[in-house]
């Protein structure tokens, strides 16, 4: 059986849908502050905090887990600064608590959700995995220590992992159910999408005096069901006996803010007010994935390669979770 922590959330439910199709047994785990019930689609599923360790070990207890697939944290880059605090505590205390129970019962394999963000302002465009890591916020530092402390752990302890290091996850499942929804909801695509549909009176872009083309930032957006696929593709090489690793998953393709705008006007045939603002601190004027070694030894390609397929995905959860669909 395969323990998701975080199983509730935008890339975990993702991920547990890709695991049901291919035959998994898979129990979510989710302390649900900022997961949907509802996104759970398999039948097992504890509300368990990863800071209360007697109540995970019970978790450990009670099902025949095999392998650990980690997105339970705290995502939010803006709120990491203001409150660290509860972002060292849940990402990286918590981290430590599900490693000490899995130790318990002598489960060792483990992928763990990274992020871009350790790598802080690139030197140089793509990035690939080898890249210095100078994280910006505190949520990037979580991310950084808690690769680090797999690492030793691998060394010392025999923990075999795999370390996913998403670029911008956009877009919702084809078929369904489940999507994107934060609340508050921090990040573009669905922001813009909003707009479209009339729930904020405009879009403000953080910034049109970066060094690019336009002026305004560019992300990898890459969609959250070949994130999923990617963590499946993750876990099989593992338990074929390959050694422990982390892996870029971005398309190698980046798109401006203004770009991302004119692509969701196109999808939604709607108009988009837009307001020109100050840069948001902390952003990296551009982050594009180096993908190669992903593709090369996990042999993982995006299925959805344009902004324009991504966005309408988006579009059409945003519709239906706003009962517009
Ligand atoms: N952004 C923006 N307006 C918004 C939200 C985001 O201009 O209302 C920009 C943000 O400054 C960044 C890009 O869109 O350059 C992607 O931001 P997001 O928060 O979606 O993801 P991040 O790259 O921070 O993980």
């Amino acid at each position: 059986m395969i323990l998701v922590t975080g199983g509730a959330g935008y890339i975990g439910s993702h991920t547990i849908k890709a695991l049901l199709g291919r035959g998994y047994e898979v129990v979510a785990l989710d302390n649900l502050s900022t997961g949907h019930r509802e996104f759970v689609l398999c039948d097992e599923f504890v509300e368990v905090d990863l800071l209360d360790y007697p109540a995970l070990k019970k978790a450990f207890s009670r099902y025949p887990i095999r392998s650990v697939i980690h997105f339970a944290a705290r995502t939010a880059v803006g709120e990491s600064v203001e409150n660290p605090r509860i972002y060292y505590e849940n990402n990286v205390v918590g981290g430590l608590n599900l490693l000490r129970a899995m130790f318990e019962h002598g489960v060792t394999e483990f992928i763990f959700s990274s992020s871009a963000a350790v790598y802080g302002d690139p030197e140089s465009l793509p990035i690939p995995e080898e890249h210095p890591k100078r994280p910006k916020s505190p949520y990037g530092r979580t991310k950084q220590i808690f690769e680090e402390i797999l690492s030793d752990y691998a060394r010392a302890y025999g923990l075999r992992y795999v370390a996913l290091r998403y670029f911008n996850a956009a877009g919702s499942d084809p078929e369904g159910t489940i999507g994107e929804w934060h609340d508050p909801e921090p990040h573009l695509i669905p922001i813009v999408l909003e707009a479209a549909l009339g729930l904020r009176d405009h879009v403000e872009i953080f910034g049109t005096d970066y060094d690019t083309p336009d002026g305004t930032c560019i992300r990898d957006f890459i969609h959250v069901a070949d994130l999923a696929e990617a963590h499946v593709l993750a876990l099989e090489r593992l338990r074929e006996g390959r050694a422990s690793s982390i892996y870029n998953l971005g398309t190698g393709v980046g798109h401006s803010v203004r770009e991302v705008i004119e692509t969701c006007k196109r999808v939604t045939g709607r108009e988009i007010p837009v307001v020109e603002g100050p840069r948001r601190p902390g952003d990296p004027p551009a982050l594009v994935a180096d993908p190669t070694r992903a593709r090369q030894e996990l042999d993982w390609k995006p299925r959805f390669t344009s902004l324009e397929e991504i966005i309408a995905t988006a579009w059409e959860w945003m519709l239906r979770r706003h009962g517009r669909g």
